[in-house]
């Protein structure tokens, strides 16, 4: 054992939340020797299991701040913990490249000067007249696309990774619990959480990673933070016809702000919507249908083979995600909205610079 895993060796840390960024501190994490255990109630029904996982960072047009420094730092790691993870699941991968096309000429504009602006990024405009968009304009059927090719954005399916996530952890001893905190109080040196069924755990660290609930556990007088719901409906569609055939399509493919998903010759994903509410209304279903000028055969409602949702959480006042030391050895990790699954890896490294400060 080396030395930095000496002096971490007997710190416990809890983490509230299993949903991805849960996850991936606790992978982060697990790398240094804690005592780790990661607590949630109901992780299949979280916001990262609703997610289609696409990871859009280098084709970010902000090139500053804050949220850039995240994409650029968590596209730099995924591929590294892509590498590691598929030694727990060698199926774990990214699906690379991304299209992003639009039918907006003043869109494609501007996406153009910006990637003329970044000529080292490996981002490849597609004009409309390119070979790249044959097949994708014939199965939509006479729309003309135009757009940009980002090599190093893509995909990773959220459901594998999860998967691969708990393998990874299960082999580095990190203790699950499947239970709910109700409550968090400082006692000395140490925090005391309150599970559901009645029982206390204790534990020196203790990281929020539980979304919209985390506001629950901490107090409002001291810590004036304020998140919303912004749920997200995403629908499956399966189409039998045999000159459609998904399969000829790019994935992931981003077509006027809309993700869609191949699954196979006659299966597509297309998400995902942003519902200020805690309910799905079906209204909003329609703009997974009704964002391109033409509408190809197969975009239609009667085609849903399934759909879900998933409920994010949005800071109000502040971007998202929150990354703060509330107290000496609580930290709070939330408020992840569109891009949970892209910043999981950095957020993660921020966290472990921040537990090392508690200690
Ligand atoms: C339809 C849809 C599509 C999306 N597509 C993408 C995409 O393409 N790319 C991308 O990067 N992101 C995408 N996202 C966003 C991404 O899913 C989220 O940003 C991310 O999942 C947030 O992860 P999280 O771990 O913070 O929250 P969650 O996954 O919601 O996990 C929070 C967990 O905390 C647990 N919990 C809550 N309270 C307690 C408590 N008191 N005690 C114990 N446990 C508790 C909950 O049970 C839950 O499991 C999408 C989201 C949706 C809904």
């Amino acid at each position: 054992m080396n030395k930095i895993n000496d002096k971490f060796n007997k710190i416990k840390i809890l983490i509230v939340g299993s949903g991805i960024i849960g996850k991936s501190n606790a992978f982060e994490l697990s790398n240094y020797g804690f005592d780790i255990t990661l607590v949630d109630q109901d992780e299949i029904n979280n916001s990262s299991n609703a997610a289609l996982g696409i990871l859009m960072g280098t084709i970010y047009q902000k090139r500053n701040g804050r949220s850039w420094r995240l994409r650029q730092k968590s596209s730099e790691l995924w591929p590294k913990w892509i590498k590691i993870l598929q030694s727990y699941n060698p199926k774990l991968k990214i699906d690379k490249p991304l299209f992003l096309l639009t039918n907006d000429l003043d869109k494609f504009k501007r996406l153009t000067k910006f990637v003329n602006s970044y000529p080292h990024d490996e981002l490849e405009i597609v004009e409309a007249n390119s070979y790249n968009l044959n097949q994708i304009n014939k199965t939509f059927d006479g729309n003309e696309f135009q757009g940009v090719i980002s090599h190093r954005d893509g995909r990773i399916n959220p459901k594998v990774l999860l998967d691969t996530l708990d393998i990874a952890l299960e082999s580095k001893n990190i203790k699950t619990i499947n239970n709910k905190i109700t409550k968090i109080e400082k006692n000395n040196k140490n925090w005391n959480l309150k599970l559901k069924t009645g029982e206390v755990l204790t534990s020196e660290i203790v990281i929020l990673c539980n979304s919209l609930d985390s506001l629950q556990l901490i107090n409002p007088e001291i810590h004036k933070i304020k998140l919303k719901p912004v749920l997200g409906q995403a629908v499956e569609l399966h189409y039998e016809e045999k000159n459609t055939n998904f399969l000829t399509l790019p994935s992931p493919l981003n077509i006027n702000g809309k993700n869609l998903i191949t699954i196979n010759k006659e299966t597509i994903i297309i998400g995902s919507t942003d519902e200020y509410n805690f309910k799905p209304d079906e209204l909003y279903i329609n703009e997974l249908f009704e964002f391109l000028q033409k509408q190809p055969k197969w975009l239609n409602k009667k085609n849903i083979s399934r759909r879900w949702f998933g409920i994010r959480s949005r800071p109000e006042g502040e971007p998202s995600p929150i990354l703060k030391t509330l107290e000496k050895g609580l930290i709070l990790c939330s408020g992840f909205y569109k891009n949970g699954i892209l910043l999981a890896p950095a957020c993660s490294k921020w966290v472990l610079e921040e537990v090392k400060k508690h200690i």
